[in-house]
């Protein structure tokens, strides 16, 4: 009898918790779907986030994977989806928080970059505000509940209407993260995009002037990947599967899955930091090409002509570099970056 009361014992003891948020108890090896209440504010309606918590039956990381910071980006938020369905939390080490739909609102009105109701960019409100607008109470809420709750966090995004985008994984370091870096870029190397930027945050400015839920996370000292893929606002297949089994390949790296996991690229174009090359006239921009490449300081990137048609100037690279992302026209505001180039750096950040 003693010793099936002290092996009893050791059983509870060794019992591992369940994982709460927001008043909810998930226990170990059980799925919870439900959504995070925003209140309403001052001038504009109380909304939801749709959260799934898969919180495993084994210790380990707790992971954050926020999706829709931006509702016109379909290919994240589908990915996510698709993760959920295929993971079982009976065999899952450690806890997944995935946000499913960060961003309500924008998604259901098919509001590109802003809020509805606001017009701010959720991805640059960060910390927010429990009292302020939509964008900021959802900012706030994703800080609280989500990011402070966690290990690890991936933000996922693609591009939007009229921008074009080669996938790639943003880690990020710099003094303010460098005990963060080499977390950040085990999973920013997971995901088997082939370009890799790296973003040094050197300072408090970095972090504070229009933060966004990667740099919430990292001044709250956990290690955070920005994910990009897709364009054009589209939901194409490929970019959807291609992202799943990237978080699939996440979740095996950080060993909350048992599989072996696919091993990093040999073909890793590393990048540190980005410039960018702007318009100095509004009219209309034809890019010269609407996919990533290497240009030379000053290659022509491309034209601007005026409403009625009188070519305004030649926008070229203002430094050697990778061409990532950018505007694919026609619209284009004076000021308004048209593409953004990452540097090519020679070996990965330390
Ligand atoms: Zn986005």
């Amino acid at each position: 009898m003693r010793l099936l009361f002290v092996a009893l014992a050791t059983v509870a003891l060794q019992a591992r918790d369940p994982f709460t948020m927001a008043g909810r108890s998930i226990a170990p090896g059980q799925r919870l779907d439900f959504d995070l209440a925003i209140p309403a504010g001052a001038a504009d309606p109380a909304t939801y986030i749709p959260v799934t918590v898969l919180h495993g039956a084994e210790p380990g990381p707790v992971l954050a994977l926020t999706a829709g910071i931006h509702g016109y980006e379909y290919p994240p938020i589908l990915a996510l989806q698709r993760l959920l369905k295929g993971t079982n939390p009976g065999r899952l080490r450690g806890t997944l928080i995935a946000v499913r739909l960060a961003h309500v609102s924008a998604f259901e009105s098919r509001t590109p970059f802003v809020n509805p109701f606001d017009r701010k960019n959720l991805n640059r409100v960060f910390p927010g505000r429990a009292e302020g607008t939509q964008s900021e109470r959802i900012a706030h809420a994703i800080s609280q509940e989500v990011i402070a709750r966690c290990d690890r966090h991936v933000d996922l995004h693609a591009d939007d209407g009229a921008e074009w985008l080669d996938a790639f994984g943003g880690i990020y370091g710099g003094k303010l993260a460098a005990a963060q870096y080499e977390a950040s870029k085990e999973m920013g190397v997971a995901f088997g995009f082939r370009n890799v930027v790296t973003y040094a945050v050197d300072t408090r400015q970095q972090l504070d002037s229009g933060r966004s839920c990667n740099r919430q996370a990292v001044a709250m000292g956990k290690p955070t990947v920005l994910v990009e893929i897709g364009e054009n606002g589209r939901a194409d297949e490929a970019w959807v599967a291609s992202l799943a089994s990237g978080l699939e390949n996440l979740l095996r790296v950080l060993k909350m899955m048992p599989q072996a996991p696919t091993p990093p690229r040999a073909d890793l174009r590393w990048f540190s930091g980005t410039s960018g090359a702007a318009s100095r006239h509004t009219g209309f921009f034809a890019p010269v090409s609407v996919s990533g490449r290497f240009v030379k300081k000053g290659d022509p990137i491309g034209s601007v002509t005026s409403y009625a048609g009188e070519a305004l100037e030649t926008i070229t690279s203002p430094v050697d570099g990778y061409l990532l992302y950018g505007l694919t026209g026609p619209a284009v505001r004076e000021g308004e970056t048209v593409v953004t180039i990452a540097l090519p750096a020679p070996a990965p950040l330390r």
